[in-house]
Parts: structure tokens; C-alpha cells; sequence
């Protein structure tokens, strides 16, 4: 395949550590360390993206190549390429955790496109590093599929987003106890590279204020802001005020990822600081979760079961929490309580404005009322009758665009509830609520086909829903990956009808209600 350009200066410009090899150990003094890819067996391509190659100036005869695989299987490296495993720390489910780093995520370089952009290529599952710690640096097919089918899928649907360029098979097998429960097997192991301009993450500035270590703590914010922020450079000429300014910008760019993910109906479900992009990006799919009936008090993650720190409708608060630890390992440096705090408030203000604004355009809304008797009633009112009735938010939100405001009945929600006695139980207040909606939407007078499209751009035909997911990875550990490919293509234009694929906008099967892999993840993967 063709040599791609690289210039990686998150090796060239920070302190590395001075050991090599991958024994496990602490790291100090370091942002990484140096270490390759371990062999696998068998690389094999089982998937890519085309839109992904794009970006980095790869050709499709260039993925083809035998040679592709050897690479994004770990077997090889490209001239250029400098892998390395990342330092960082982290909060884990409200604690701080100490040291994780890369364990099983081996960064290759950072290539520069045509067009003079960054992206970082980073290989996931690529063996052992020295933050390994006590486990084995693979992952498993199951949790590969899931994070390349959905790291796409939320790009198409315009959510902040790492990327992902391909789907290796390893063909060695990998032995995991998905549910902690003393039921270990054997599972296919697979790679996935990533892609994203940056894999830096709130924990690798936590890692450094933990221990102390303020100089590496600001050469990495500086570092940060020249290579990933060049805007505020630009903008703001004092380092001081700089570092402030881009901690306003973290907090804008994490309000409006989270905004994203409540207006599609995503649960991260592992919303650990060391999971926290700081370019605002969704990173780290693991036990992640679609909602399908409506519920705000859903995790997809068995290991939050019992105190669903992650649910659905906790995002935002926990996100701002995580932003909080973020501006306690920052002080050291930015020395301004009061800065901080201010970006903190932008964090809330931006969350709330691009959730309203969101939530506006799934309602189809021209005008947001103020007050009492105002939207945020109408739409409090909604998502309790979607709770109480167990209502597809997928499916409700799609079609209240097709729904006749003048004279509104549920004929078109006919396959969005679950439960037909939960259905019973909301009918008439539903009813009610899209009458009321109905005469807002006349009272506003928009012409109906922009009114609908603009509802059809907020409110998704396709998402990734679990269920889905979990078929492609029936299928293709059975060694059919025509599955995989169909629901790849789908998610590709998740707001357009694409006729012939009715059964990917389908509501949850019963099959699917508590079965493995569909409601319930764990962070074995
Ligand atoms: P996660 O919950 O997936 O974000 O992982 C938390 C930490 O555990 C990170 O430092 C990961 O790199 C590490 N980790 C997770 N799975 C593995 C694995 N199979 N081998 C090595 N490290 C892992
Ligand atoms: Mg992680």
C-alpha cells in the first residue's frame, strides 16, 4: 500500500519514558511510552470505511492490498510510523483510579493529509503496553464490531465522533468472562484502527496533577493547545488567558457532544474522566447503548447496574462533573479558581442552549416559548407520557414529522410502544399532547414540507441500535459479514428513507428485551 506522510509530534515534542519493553509498570515523569504492535496470526480485513480512507488519501486499491491488513492488523509498520502507548489517568465510576494509560490502544503516528490535517491513527486490541496492567492488551470481535459500526454511525449522524478506518481479524482467539461470572470462553479477536486528530483525554492532564508534576502538567496543556486548539494561538496571544480560553472551549465542545447524544438517544456508559476527550469527541465505545424504549434512567453497562452513575438522562450532570476534575488538575497551572469556574457556567449555559435548540428542531418547533406555560412544559410533558408508556424514542420523534398537526391521532405510532398495557395507560394523554403540539405547530404557520425536513434532520430514521448490532455479531463471528455490511451501509445516511431497509429503523424485538449483547454490556470486551 502507499507510504502515507507523517509527522508525530506527540513523540518528537514530550518526555518519554526511558524504559523500553512491556513489562507493566508506572510510568513517571512521561507522556508515553514506546512500544509495537504484538503479531497476530492471521490478519484479515473484515471491514473499513470508505469515508474514513478518504480522509487520510487512501484509495480503495490501497486498503485491498494484502499488505493493508499486515499494517492495521499489527504486523507491520508503514515508514513514519512511531507507535507508542499513552500515560493518563482517571476517575473510574466517581474515583480516582490512580495510573491506566493505553493498555490495549497503540498509536502508529500521525499522518497529514493532502490538506494539511492531522489524524492520529491508533490501533485498539494491539497487544500488551505497559499500562496493561492484568490484562491482555486484545479485544474481543463482539466489542470491535461495536465500535467501528458505531463510532461511523454517530459521525453520519453529525455527533462529535472518533473514527474508524477498519475492522482486522486477528485470527487468534481471546478469552473473556463477559459478564464477571466465572463463565470464561473463547472469543475471535479483532483491531480496530481509530482515527481522530487526537487522542488526549481529561485524564492525561489528571495523571500529571495527581503526582505532582506540574511541568510535564503544563507542557502538555501548551502542547494540547498549539497542536489541537491553533485557533486560540491565533486568538489570544498571552498563555495565561490562552490556557483559560481553551478550557472554555473544552467545556463548549463537551456541552455540545453531550447535547448531541441526548438529542439521538446515545448512553456512552462508561463516562469515566479517562474516557473524556479533550477535543470534545465521543471516544471509547465499550458497554455504550441506544435507547429504545424511552427511558432516561437506562444504562446499558451491567458494572453500573447498581448505582447507574451513566444513565441515559445523567450525561449531562456527569459530563459536568468530569469537567470539574478536569479544572481541579488544570489549577495548578491556570492558578485562577474564578476562570474556571466561569467556564464551568459555559459548560451549563451551552448544554442547556444546544439542548433546547435540539430538542426545538425534533419538535419542529420555529419559535421556543419562555415561561411556565412554555416548551420546556411541553416537552417535560412529552418525555414523561414516552417513560410511562414505553414509547421508541427513535420511532416517536421520526414520525411526529408525518403526524397531521390539524388533526393528530396515534394511527402513525402503531409500532412505537412495547407494551400494550403501558400503551393503554398513555393513549389519551398522548392524544392530548399531540393536539397541543398540533396547534402550536398551526399557530406558527410554516410551510409543512420545510417544517417536516427540518424535523428529519434532527430526528433519525437509523441508529445503531443494540439489537442491530449484536445481529452483525452473531453473523460474523459465524463467518457471514454480509450482516455488518448492510447495517454499515445503512448508518452511512441515518436521516434518509432507504427504501428496502425498513427492518433496520424496527423497534426492539422481544428476543431482545434482556438478552446479552442487546440491554445488557459489560466493560468486558
Ligand atoms: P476502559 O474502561 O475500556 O476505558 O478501560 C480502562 C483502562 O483499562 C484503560 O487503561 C484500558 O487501556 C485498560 N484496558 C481495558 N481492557 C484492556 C485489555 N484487554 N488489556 C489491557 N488493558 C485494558
Ligand atoms: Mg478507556
Amino acid at each position: 500500500m502507499r507510504d502515507l506522510q507523517f509527522d508525530n509530534r506527540f513523540v518528537r515534542e514530550l518526555p518519554a519514558d526511558p524504559e523500553a519493553g512491556r513489562n507493566v509498570r508506572q510510568v513517571h515523569g512521561a507522556c508515553y511510552s514506546r512500544v509495537e504492535p504484538t503479531p497476530v496470526r492471521a490478519a484479515r480485513l473484515l471491514a473499513w470505511s470508505s469515508e474514513v480512507a478518504d480522509l487520510l488519501g487512501l484509495e480503495e486499491s490501497d486498503i485491498l492490498a494484502p499488505g493493508f491488513a499486515e499494517v492495521f492488523g499489527g504486523n507491520a509498520l508503514l515508514p513514519g510510523m512511531e507507535p507508542y502507548a499513552a500515560c493518563y489517568g482517571g476517575h473510574q465510576f466517581g474515583n480516582w483510579a490512580g495510573q491506566l494509560g493505553d493498555g490495549r490502544a497503540i498509536t502508529l503516528g500521525e499522518t497529514i493529509n493532502a490538506h494539511g490535517q492531522r489524524w492520529e491513527l491508533q490501533l485498539k486490541g494491539a497487544g500488551p503496553t505497559p499500562y496493561s496492567r492484568r490484562a491482555d492488551g486484545r479485544a474481543v470481535l463482539r466489542s470491535s464490531i461495536r465500535e467501528f459500526i458505531c463510532s461511523e454511525a454517530m459521525h453520519h449522524l453529525g455527533v462529535p465522533t472518533t473514527r474508524a478506518l477498519s475492522l482486522v481479524g486477528t485470527g487468534e482467539d481471546v478469552i473473556r468472562d463477559m459478564f464477571y461470572d466465572g463463565h470464561a470462553r473463547p472469543e475471535p479477536g479483532a483491531i480496530v484502527c481509530r482515527v481522530a486528530p487526537s487522542f488526549i483525554r481529561f485524564g492525561s492532564f489528571e495523571i500529571f496533577a495527581a503526582r505532582g508534576e506540574e511541568p510535564l502538567l503544563q507542557q502538555l496543556i501548551d502542547f494540547t493547545i498549539d497542536r489541537d486548539f491553533p485557533e486560540l494561538v491565533h486568538a489570544e496571544p498571552d498563555p495565561g488567558q490562552r490556557r483559560v480560553r481553551w478550557f472554555e472551549e473544552v467545556c463548549r465542545r463537551t456541552a455540545l457532544m453531550v447535547a448531541h447524544w441526548m438529542r439521538v438517544g446515545f448512553v456512552h456508559g462508561v463516562m469515566n474522566t479517562d474516557n473524556m476527550s479533550i477535543l470534545g469527541l465521543t471516544i471509547d465505545y465499550g458497554p455504550y447503548g441506544w435507547i429504545d424504549d424511552f427511558d432516561p434512567d437506562w444504562t446499558p453497562n451491567t458494572t453500573d447496574a447498581s448505582g447507574r452513575r451513566y444513565r441515559f438522562g445523567n450525561q449531562p450532570h456527569i459530563a459536568h462533573w468530569n469537567l470539574w476534575q478536569l479544572a481541579n488538575a488544570i489549577h495548578p497551572v491556570v492558578q485562577d479558581s474564578a476562570a474556571l469556574e466561569r467556564g464551568l457556567a459555559i459548560y451549563a449555559q451551552t448544554q442547556e442552549a444546544e439542548y433546547r435548540r435540539m430538542m426545538q428542531a425534533k419538535l419542529g418547533l420555529a419559535q421556543w416559548r419562555p415561561g411556565e406555560a412554555g416548551d420546556d412544559a411541553l416537552l417535560a410533558r412529552l418525555l414523561r407520557l414516552l417513560k410511562a408508556g414505553e414509547v421508541d424514542m427513535t420511532i416517536f420523534f421520526r414520525r411526529l414529522a408525518d403526524i397531521d398537526p390539524a388533526v393528530p391521532t396515534l394511527d402513525l405510532l402503531e409500532d412505537a410502544f412495547y407494551d400494550p398495557a403501558r400503551r393503554a395507560a398513555v393513549e389519551p394523554e398522548l392524544l392530548g399532547w399531540l393536539r397541543e403540539h398540533g396547534a402550536r405547530v398551526c399557530a406558527e404557520a410554516l410551510p409543512a414540507g420545510p417544517r417536516q425536513a427540518g424535523m428529519n434532520r434532527a430526528n433519525p430514521l437509523y441508529v445503531a441500535r443494540n439489537y442491530l448490532a449484536q445481529q452483525a455479531i452473531d453473523a460474523a463471528e459465524a463467518g457471514d459479514l454480509s450482516e455488518l455490511q448492510a447495517l454499515h451501509d445503512v448508518l452511512r445516511r441515518p436521516y434518509d428513507e432507504q427504501p428496502g431497509c425498513e427492518r433496520f429503523a424496527a423497534r426492539r424485538p422481544e428476543w431482545a428485551r434482556n438478552r446479552a449483547g442487546c440491554s445488557m454490556l459489560s466493560c468486558s470486551s
